[in-house]
């Protein structure tokens, strides 16, 4: 590798590192898909922000689900979503609406 590409790289690097940091520092919103639930909390248990509560409300099988208490708290580091048995619960970053 020359000098000149390695330096490309380095900044290609940099440029692709600043708009990971940038999303990271957009609002994460966190999903529920109710009827999906089993009530086990293994989203509370796993979430370390401290966002998720396994509330009162049932759902139409009569398990508890979870409750978003602090979304603001989010990080979007996805292990709510991973550790779901039942594929019930994610997190994405908020996007501005585009009109067509
Ligand atoms: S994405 Fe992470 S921080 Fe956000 S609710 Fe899920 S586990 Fe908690
Ligand atoms: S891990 Fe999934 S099934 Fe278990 S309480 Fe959370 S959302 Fe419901």
């Amino acid at each position: 590798m020359t000098s000149g590409s390695r330096k490309r790289s380095l900044q290609e690097n940099l440029k692709y590192r600043r708009i990971s940091i940038k999303a990271q520092n957009k609002k994460a919103q966190v999903f529920i898909l109710k009827e999906r639930c089993k009530g086990c909390a293994i989203c509370v248990e796993v979430c370390q922000a401290e966002v998720l509560e396994l509330s009162e409300e049932k759902n139409i099988h009569g398990y508890l689900i979870p409750l978003v208490i602090h979304p603001e708290a989010c990080l979007n580091c996805g292990l709510c979503e991973m550790f779901c048995p039942d594929f019930a619960i994610w997190a994405a970053i908020e996007t501005e609406e585009v009109g067509l």
